[in-house]
């Protein structure tokens, strides 16, 4: 395919975006160029548009931003197999080596030579993207589009929610940003006894309800530790879902969990963190960091959405990405889900 594009384009070192026209790109040996379809605004695309200390660090500016889409392959580079032109993808947006130990080991999302789509090349804010073969991910046609669309940030929910059993179990997830809620929506259908999500925004609070949360706490006004008792925790919760990147918030969890309890760490710090080491040790708790999605998470997301696992709750608002602005100030709001930008129109 030949020719131009509209793109959400990087141009230089500073706030903002621009919608330009860029190259399409050419799918070489072993890649697929990708039509998109859907996009949805990730918190990683806020602190790029926002240009904060995080974007300035990570991104070389002129490129396309974004890595949650769906869409249909467009075009197949030299030595493609097993997909068609037409089909509907969405893809993995680590692209990783292959070769190193935890590669060889399947454990993709440790690659100690990983590169970001949107971050470290040119990501999804387009109508065409190119990836490698082995990250295209097939899509099936009954999956709701505007879901599948943030089915990137959907598997950092899934890998965060299920590295634990959580049958049977009370949860505490740190964060109700649009991951926190759809964890907290996963914890339920997975079969957790009581899940409570906790923040400081009763907009985003109001959202995971919706998620079928058993409460959802407002640290800034209520006590924790009460809304626990009128849960029915008695020696405090199973499974922690740091999902805040607070120092707070991580503290807070270590003091409420049982002893033997388990935490994930998704929510990523602007600045290092105390902890209470002496805590930690003494309620035996383990510590997981979560980066990424596992490859199989892309298959057990498929698989919840087809067993009812609802996540529509968690759309907020819906643009053209000629409105792309209107999106990323919904985002900028605190007043917002899940964003999500049309390609089509
Ligand atoms: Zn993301
Ligand atoms: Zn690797």
């Amino acid at each position: 395919m030949k020719g131009f594009m509209d793109a959400l384009v990087k141009p230089t070192a500073g706030p903002g975006l621009e919608l330009r026209q860029v190259p399409i790109p050419m799918p070489g040996p072993g890649e697929v160029l990708i039509r998109i379809r859907k996009t949805a605004i990730c918190g990683t695309d806020v602190h790029i548009y926002n240009w904060d200390p995080w974007a300035r660090e990570h991104i070389k500016p002129p490129m396309v931003i974004g890595h949650e889409y769906v869409g249909e392959v467009a075009a197949l580079g030299a030595g493609v197999t097993g997909l068609t032109v037409g089909q509907r993808v969405s893809g993995e947006g680590h692209i990783t080596c292959g070769r190193c130990r935890n590669c060889h080991n399947g454990d993709i999302q440790w690659c100690k030579n990983t590169t970001s789509v949107g971050v470290d090349r040119d990501g999804a804010f387009a109508e065409y993207l190119c990836i490698p073969q082995g990250n295209v991910i097939p899509i099936e046609d009954s999956l709701p589009e505007d879901v599948v669309a943030f089915f990137d940030a959907f598997g950092n929910a899934t890998h965060t929610a299920l590295m634990w059993n959580l049958v049977g179990e009370d949860v505490l997830i740190t964060g109700a940003g649009p991951i926190g809620m759809i964890a907290a929506g996963i914890c339920k259908y997975a079969g957790a006894r009581r899940v409570v999500i906790t923040d400081l925004n009763d907009y985003r609070l109001e959202l995971a309800r919706k998620m079928g949360v058993d409460a959802a706490v407002n640290v800034g006004r209520e006590e924790l530790t009460e809304i626990m008792g009128k849960q029915g925790l008695v020696e405090g919760f199973d499974i922690g879902l740091e999902m805040s990147g607070s120092g707070a918030g991580l503290q807070q969890m270590i003091g409420v969990m049982r002893n033997g309890g388990k935490i994930s760490l998704l929510g990523i710090s602007n600045k290092p963190v105390a902890l209470d080491m002496n805590r930690v040790i003494t309620k035996g708790l383990t510590l997981q960091g979560i980066y990424g999605r596992r490859m199989d998470n892309w298959h057990q997301m498929s698989y919840m959405v087809q067993g009812g696992l609802d996540l529509t709750p968690v759309i907020t608002h819906r643009f053209s990405y000629r409105e792309f602005e209107k999106g990323f100030a919904a985002m900028n709001s605190g007043e917002s889900g899940k964003v999500i930008l049309d390609w089509t129109t």
